[in-house]
């Protein structure tokens, strides 16, 4: 494992802090951004696509990519490194992660000259934002098995169903969109991508209210939406393939992981007053906050390992899931832990609060963590399959044409 730059990398990082410090102002320590948590501030939009504007300016866009797509043909870690820096910045790039880590680099792997035209540009430079129109209300882990509709009529294909959990659908000019164009094949064959753009009839986008009270998520609805040929991302029925090439980029696009870490966890207990005096002065509080820094300590070299692959030009390996598990979980333990110490003032939100409600607001957002990216369980099953080598789970599906799949819609299908 290295925990160094290499010369070449230092020299990068200390490119990117230098224009970071220029462009973008200082995170709070442990706060989620308004665009996770559902809740930005007014203006935010228009902050966000300036900053994004000035990285594409800079060149920091696209770092690894091959410069025929816009890119600079840097290694992945380059990119690493940007992520790193970018995530002590309140920079709010995060609306652009689906159009800039997963649309662009589907599109340049499968797009023809014209959408690479149309969309490359317009979306590295924020001039159009994209969301992620792939889950559906009857499962999300197995994507493969979705049911939103697409068939083919004439020059056009028509599309109805229903997507759910599509992070800033609201805000989004256009989505990458994978729907069922062929019933009668085993599901992986049946599916057809596509670049749907979100201002066409019969597209309707209702925002889900969260625990928070705000809405970072919708439900977007399809009913006889007319999309041309030419928005076909892909060969009919290989869509499979494509939707792959999307989930491969999001891992590059995955940031550091956001909440209060074991650090704030220590700001806080020093700034709670208990009955006995500051609650870092209690034992029990003393050694929950060590064994915590402990696991975030394991964390952070696990992380390393991956990091150390990707800088020797390897591929990180299903330890990335161990990761996902360990840092969703933890940092769970670490909000509730510290609402323990708030005690009374616990329900409270705001900047008023210790730590500027930075626990409060993590601990609504903190389930999702669990889900998004793969749920714990899916993690699991990557790790036993995958890391530890027992046997794969049954596929009772294999090779059977979908509409012969047995599930609780099996009578809408047919
Ligand atoms: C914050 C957030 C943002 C999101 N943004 C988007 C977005 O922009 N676009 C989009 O398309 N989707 C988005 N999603 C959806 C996300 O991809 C799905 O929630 C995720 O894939 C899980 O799918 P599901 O919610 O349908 O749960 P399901 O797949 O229905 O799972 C339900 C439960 O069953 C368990 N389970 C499922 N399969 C197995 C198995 N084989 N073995 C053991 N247990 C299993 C799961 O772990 C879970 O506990 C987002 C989700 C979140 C939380």
């Amino acid at each position: 494992m290295d925990f160094d730059d290499t010369p070449q990398e230092a020299a990068f990082r200390a490119e990117v802090k230098a224009f970071l410090a220029a462009n973008a102002p200082l995170k709070k320590p442990g706060l989620i951004d308004g665009y996770r948590s559902g809740r930005p501030e007014p203006g935010y939009l228009e902050r966000a696509k300036d900053f994004q504007c000035r990285k594409y300016d800079a060149g920091f866009t696209g770092l690894h990519w091959p410069a025929e797509w816009g890119g600079r043909g840097l290694s992945p870690i380059h990119t690493i490194i940007f992520n790193q820096e970018e995530s002590k910045y309140d920079t709010l790039s995060a609306i652009f992660n689906i159009g800039c880590n997963m649309a662009v680099p589907t599109i340049c792997t499968w797009g023809t000259p014209e959408q690479r035209e149309q969309h490359v540009r317009a979306c590295m430079r924020a001039e159009k934002v994209w969301c992620q129109l792939f889950s559906e209300p009857s499962g999300g882990s197995d994507l493969a098995a979705l049911r939103t509709r697409a068939e083919k009529q004439g020059d056009e294909w028509v599309i109805n169903g229903q997507k759910i959990w599509n992070s800033g659908a609201h805000y989004a000019d256009f989505g990458i969109l994978v729907a069922r164009s062929n019933p009668d094949v085993p599901k992986h064959e049946g599916i057809t991508y596509f670049l749907l753009d979100m201002k066409t009839p019969g597209v309707e986008v209702r925002p889900i209210k969260q625990i928070s009270g705000s809405s970072h998520f919708n439900e977007v609805f399809f009913t006889d939406v007319r999309i041309p040929d030419s928005c076909r991302l892909g060969p009919v029925g290989g869509g499979w393939k494509v939707a792959l090439t999307t989930l491969m980029n999001e891992r590059h696009g995955v940031r550091e992981s956001t909440g209060p870490d074991a650090e704030e966890l220590l700001r806080l207990a020093q700034e709670v007053e208990t009955e006995s005096g500051p609650a870092i002065d209690d034992p029990s509080v003393q050694e929950k906050i060590a064994e915590i820094y402990t696991r975030s300590q394991g964390l952070k070299f696990t992380k390393y390992r991956g990091i150390t692959a990707i800088s020797r030009g390897q591929n990180p390996g299903p330890e990335s899931s161990i990761i996902k598990y360990v840092a969703a979980n933890k940092l769970q333990e670490i909000l509730s832990f510290g609402l323990d110490l708030v005690g009374m003032a616990g329900p409270e939100m705001g900047q008023h609060t210790a730590l500027s409600g930075a626990f409060q607001e993590a601990l609504l957002y903190s389930p999702s963590s669990r889900i998004a990216g793969g749920t714990d369980e899916i993690m699991k099953n990557i790790i036993a399959e995958r890391v530890l080598g027992l046997p794969q789970d049954p596929r009772v599906d294999k090779n059977v044409p979908w509409r012969d799949i047995p599930s609780s819609a099996t009578t809408r299908r047919s």
